[in-house]
């Protein structure tokens, strides 16, 4: 199996330059796209979007939603409108987008402003994780340099386009990562997901039309306007194009942050990038696209790792992380790990999330405690039907059937982990449970 060949564009310079410096930025291309945008012949906003429309960008968020659409969807009314950059990463085994905030925050700013332009956003603003210190520091001094340079603010570049960026971090929430949570943190409120019609793109940010990009999407929007939508598409499939960091973690030799072309296959990212099981194990499972997706095993290695393939092999490709597990790791362990962080994380607006998660919770502690009857399996089973945002819209977001896609899977396949932490039922037993 050869890895295949790519010179990385996303994460190009890191670490070996310092792009946290403009002038070092700018001395490698940056800042290029902005004069083509607004210097010379120019772009209209309409050709900018167009472009992106054409290089077909699924945001990389983990909806996929084709981000040029997205912007569609803004209505014309008159009204101001708003961008938001969604940097509050805080998915499990995912770190992409904390290596573009940290390391080329001049990427994603030039992104921002290009998207602004062709949306015709009044103001844009960057949410970022509040535990991502470094990143907001990278930020707000890359901010502070485009504005001296006259890239932010007034009259850009003599466009007659102007913006300006607010740096906003959050505290620590892993709901404000959905994007009306966000906004309703952004304006000083609970970080709560908004119940939807009306959606951001109509009534969001300040009751404003609003759009939400991921950083990871912005920063590919700077790149398909340095290099053309055909560039873009030359990678990857016509419906999953472009370069993507993925990131691999768990029991591998070589964990990291790895850019490569769309659909590459999980086994070339476990085997090559990833360097291969650690101290020579055997594969047991991987989950990719997050704490959500449900796990795929030895049969799914030749899927491509993107959006369809994911979907095709019955998980979800998300953000692109992938958790990697060998023979030594025990899968009921780790859903009680997974489960525990949903019913923490559950915003408690919802009665089914709110009740299911902890119910799950407290049902996966007994489980690795005193252990748990059959009929307490059968409610591990079913308990996620009545939580279920995407099959019957009972909650306001996806968060309540996030917390259930590893442990089903999980007792799917490898039922031989759970085995032991289950016990015959008594009537009394039920009766305690
Ligand atoms: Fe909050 Fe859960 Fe409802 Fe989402 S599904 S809004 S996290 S209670």
């Amino acid at each position: 199996m050869a890895a295949v060949k790519y010179e990385p564009v996303l994460t190009r310079g890191i670490p070996e330059l310092d792009l946290l410096d403009i002038n070092v930025y700018e001395a490698n291309g940056g800042y290029q796209a902005m004069r083509k945008v607004f210097t010379g012949a120019g772009m209209t906003p309409q050709a900018v979007h167009e472009e992106v429309l054409k290089a077909n960008l699924r945001g990389r968020g983990g909806a996929g939603f084709p981000t040029g659409k997205k912007w569609q969807f803004l209505p014309n009314d008159g009204r101001p409108r708003y961008l938001i950059c969604n940097a509050d990463e805080s998915e499990p085994g995912t770190a992409n987008n904390r290596v573009l905030l940290q390391w080329n925050p001049h990427q994603l700013i030039e992104g921002i402003i290009l998207a602004a332009y062709a949306i015709n956003a009044a103001k844009s603003f960057i949410y970022i994780r509040g535990e991502f210190w470094e990143g907001y520091k990278a930020l707000v001094k890359a901010v502070a340099q485009a504005r001296e340079k006259g890239y932010l603010g007034q009259n850009i570049m003599g466009s007659g386009f102007s913006q300006e960026i607010v740096v906003h971090r959050g505290a620590g929430a892993y709901i404000c990562g959905e994007e009306s949570a966000l906004i309703n943190s952004l304006e000083g409120r609970r970080g709560e997901p908004r119940l939807k019609p009306p959606f951001p793109a109509i009534v969001g940010l300040y009751g404003q039309p609003t759009c939400v990009n991921n950083v990871e999407s912005l920063s590919c929007v700077t790149q398909i306007i340095n290099r053309g939508a055909d560039w873009f598409l030359s990678m990857g499939t016509p419906n999953n194009p472009g370069p993507k960091i993925y990131t691999i973690s768990g029991r591998v030799k070589r964990p990291g942050n790895y850019e490569l072309p769309m659909g590459v296959t999980l086994r070339e990212l476990i085997y090559e990038w990833g360097g291969g099981m650690l101290d020579g194990r055997q594969f047991k499972c991987v989950q990719p696209g997050g704490g959500s997706a449900p796990i795929l095993v030895d049969q799914h290695l030749d899927a491509p790792m993107d959006f369809d393939g994911m979907r095709g092999a019955g998980s979800m490709f998300g953000t692109g992380g992938l958790v990697v597990f060998d023979d030594t790791c025990n899968l009921a362990e780790y859903s009680q790990y997974l489960v525990n962080f949903f019913a923490s994380e559950s915003c408690g607006q919802c009665t089914p999330c709110r009740e299911g998660t902890n119910w799950l919770n407290r049902l996966t502690q007994k489980m690795l405690g005193q252990g748990i009857t059959e009929d307490e399996v059968k409610t591990m089973n079913t308990l996620p039907n009545t939580m279920s945002w995407a099959k019957f819209g009972t909650t306001i977001c996806p968060l309540s059937d996030s917390s259930s896609g590893f442990i089903l899977s999980a007792m799917k396949w490898f039922p031989e982990d759970f085995a032991p932490h289950i016990k015959k039922s008594t009537r009394e037993e039920v009766r305690m449970a």
